[in-house]
């Protein structure tokens, strides 16, 4: 049942009119008291600092870092930190709402943040983006905690970024605080399985959808667009479970095997940036190509906004499962749900990430680490958990994947708003 009117003029849409949209969607299937639905229409609040950086050549320039902080009813705010040029305070409140909608189908209990700075990491030094970032953890030092707000990596971020965040908070605090970020190293309190859970996840909902659709895996072929963290872990994943992975793309171009690729041998992008087509495979297809594939599973796990009003019509994938943020715009949605084809939502199928970072706060209040095999069987549980909460607001409501998702999300969101009720 499609909530979109498809129009073509105003995609694709900003990731805070693509939130407040989906909350009201959600919100007309959830007997949620109207106040609520318009407390979680506004962000708990917004706080933007001046980042003072000095350069290698002795220069000071000033940056500007945001952290929005959504909701928090059922635990402490969770969500990355981006250092990217095109960063701005409307963005953070939209990718904020969405983490406190994927923490909620996860059934996790944390709220939704974001947050980051403006700027370009590429025309950053290491020592530079170290500077940064340790500046940074101490101008919104008063607003994130272990207990209240915990960042993680985002665009432009990434493990050594969190080890220098930690350590920032922690010289400040006068105390080692591994919980305060996750996605940090292993060697101080990050989460073995962390880096690879998001592509995971995806795999593990992919082979989930092929049995709910009465599939078998060992029959069924799967394209991935991207093969960075998210869809090479989640192509090899799929690959290892027996389904027929025949092609993946970088932003090059997709190499393309009709009896399979050997996904290990095919460069991702950690391993080598932008390799993919080095891979001898038989054939070679484009990205728009890739998309437009006949195959059983289609897995866009690049960038956001590739399945559009323009091509939604020429997908012959009988499944989306959607890897990276967004990949389907709400006109395409539509059009995808005209058409009959499933699109298993982002916030549900690339949880694994904000999941094993859930564990990775764990172990850092436990001061215990577990293993790589306890991280993915609890994994796997909660991800069949959360598919089975989905799934059954599908079917008794008769809603698309993205919509039942939202609507757990949000009946859980709700609920615990109405338990706690409005203070004063
Ligand atoms: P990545 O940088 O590791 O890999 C991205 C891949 O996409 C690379 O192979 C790159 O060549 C390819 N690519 C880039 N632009 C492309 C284009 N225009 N067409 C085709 N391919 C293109 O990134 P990632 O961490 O795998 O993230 C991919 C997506 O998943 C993003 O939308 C991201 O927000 C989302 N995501 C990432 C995580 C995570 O923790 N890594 C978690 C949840 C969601």
């Amino acid at each position: 049942m499609a909530n979109q009117s498809p129009d073509i003029e105003t995609e694709p849409e900003s990731a805070l009119e693509t939130a407040l949209r989906q909350l009201s969607a959600a919100a007309a299937h959830v007997d949620t008291d109207p106040g609520v639905i318009e407390r979680l229409r506004h962000p708990t609040r917004v706080v933007e600092v001046s980042v003072p950086l000095e350069r290698d050549d002795g220069n000071v320039e000033v940056f500007t870092g945001y952290r929005a902080q959504h909701d928090d009813v059922r635990g402490p705010y969770k969500g990355g930190l981006r250092y990217h040029p095109e960063v701005t305070a409307e963005e953070c409140v939209g990718l904020s709402m969405w983490m406190t909608w994927k923490c909620a189908v996860m059934d996790l209990p944390f709220g939704g943040a974001k947050g980051g700075v403006v700027v370009n990491p590429k025309d950053l030094s290491r020592d530079e983006k170290e500077r940064l970032t340790r500046r940074f953890a101490e101008e919104i030092r008063d607003t994130i905690g272990p207990k209240s707000d915990i960042p993680a990596p985002d665009m432009g971020t990434d493990a050594q970024t969190m080890a220098w965040f930690m350590d920032a908070y922690s010289m400040q605090e006068g105390e080692t605080t591994p919980g305060v970020v996750t996605g940090k190293p292993p060697v101080i309190g990050g989460s073995y399985g962390r880096e690879e859970a998001p592509g995971r996840s995806v795999a593990i909902v992919a082979r989930e959808a092929i049995d709910y659709y009465d599939k078998n895996i060992e029959e069924t072929t799967v394209a991935v667009q991207g093969f960075g963290s998210v869809g090479a872990n989640a192509a090899r994943a799929l690959d290892d479970w027996g389904a027929n992975v025949v092609a993946v793309s970088d932003v090059n171009g997709a190499a393309y095997d009709t009896t399979g690729l050997d996904t290990h041998a095919v460069p991702s992008h950690e391993e080598q940036p932008e390799a993919v087509m080095t891979y001898d495979a038989p054939n070679t297809l484009t990205n728009e190509e890739i998309l437009e594939l006949d195959v059983d599973v289609l897995v866009p796990a690049a960038i956001g906004n590739v399945i559009t009003a323009d091509n939604a019509g020429d997908v012959l994938a009988d499944i989306v499962v959607e890897g990276a943020n967004g990949p389907t715009t709400s006109t395409a949605d539509a059009i995808l749900e005209e058409m009959g084809v499933p699109v298993i939502p982002d916030i549900l199928a690339n949880a694994g990430g904000v999941t094993v970072s859930y564990f990775e706060w764990l172990q850092d209040i436990n001061r215990r680490q577990w293993s790589r095999e306890r991280v993915n069987e609890e994994l796997e549980s909660q991800m069949l958990s959360a598919w089975d909460d989905v799934r059954a607001e599908v079917e008794a409501r008769d809603l698309s994947w993205r919509d039942a998702a939202y609507v757990v999300a949000l009946g859980r969101v709700g609920a615990a708003k109405d338990a706690r009720g409005l203070w004063p």
